[in-house]
């Protein structure tokens, strides 16, 4: 599962001001979908509305046929899994920084779901491994290996829906590269929608739409596009 539809989204922060106009795509279940566009184009409030963050004015926004304005915010949250730009790591270990939110679990099913989720192949790309690294704290990290937490933490939950929000933009150009590779893998598997701001980072999406202030300006793969440019 996991197909996620947009259908002529309106939508404005002020409803006297519109930000989206009119806004339609579909993400097939297990494809990625790349939304690229500059600064302020609505690439985030995009996000925000799959995540009920905000209602929209009109149009309708479904997870699997379902409209996400009938469903949980708890199952909204379980269903949809967001690898941010720069997550905010607890001063504590990396073992509760992946686990945080899933009180109640022991530490050994809190294994056990990171095992089955290939989690720790993410983790063991930390220099020496994820079962000499879980006791150690978060805010020593650097960059990419926090992103890798961001990752794990967001994988355990085993989403269905993934939004990698400039997951990479704030690395440096080697580990971006790295961490890219990561995300790739694990976005074959799952419904993905990419927030980027160039076009030279998501070449193997399925589909990317160029957004330009709160309208779809381009759409098609990734040849496409650089063949208009
Ligand atoms: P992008 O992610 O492409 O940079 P955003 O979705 O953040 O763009 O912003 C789209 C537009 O919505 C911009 O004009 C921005 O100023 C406006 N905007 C973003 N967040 C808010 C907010 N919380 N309240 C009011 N306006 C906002
Ligand atoms: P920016 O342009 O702001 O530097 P990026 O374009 O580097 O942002 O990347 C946004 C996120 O999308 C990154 O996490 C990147 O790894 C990821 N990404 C890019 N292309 C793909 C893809 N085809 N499939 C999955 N994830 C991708």
């Amino acid at each position: 599962g996991g197909t996620v539809q947009f259908d002529q989204v309106h939508f404005g922060y002020d409803p006297q001001r519109e930000i989206l106009h009119g806004i339609s795509f579909t993400v097939p279940a297990g494809r990625t979908l790349a939304i690229v566009g500059p600064s302020g184009a609505g690439k985030s409030t995009i996000a925000r509305i799959l995540f009920r963050f905000y209602d929209i004015q009109s149009g309708s926004v479904t997870i699997d046929g379902q409209d996400i304005a009938a469903v949980t915010q708890q199952s909204l949250r379980a269903a949809i899994g967001i690898v941010p730009q720069d997550m905010v790591l607890f001063n504590d270990t990396i073992g509760y920084n992946i686990a945080y939110g899933r009180e109640g679990a022991s530490q050994a099913e809190i294994e056990a779901t990171a095992r089955a989720a290939q989690i720790h192949d993410f983790i063991l790309g930390m220099p020496q491994g994820y079962d000499t690294r879980v006791g150690e704290r978060g805010l020593k990290l650097s960059g990419g290996e926090k992103q890798r937490v961001a990752i794990a933490r967001t994988l355990l939950k085993d989403p269905p829906v993934l939004v990698l929000d400039e997951a990479t933009s704030a690395l440096d150009s080697r580990t971006e590269t790295e961490i890219q590779t990561v995300l790739r893998d694990i976005s074959r598997k799952r419904t993905t929608l990419v927030v980027a701001h160039r076009l030279s980072t998501v070449v193997d999406a399925d589909e990317i739409i160029v957004l330009d202030q709160g309208r779809i300006v381009e759409r098609g793969a990734h040849a496409d596009l650089v063949r208009a440019d």
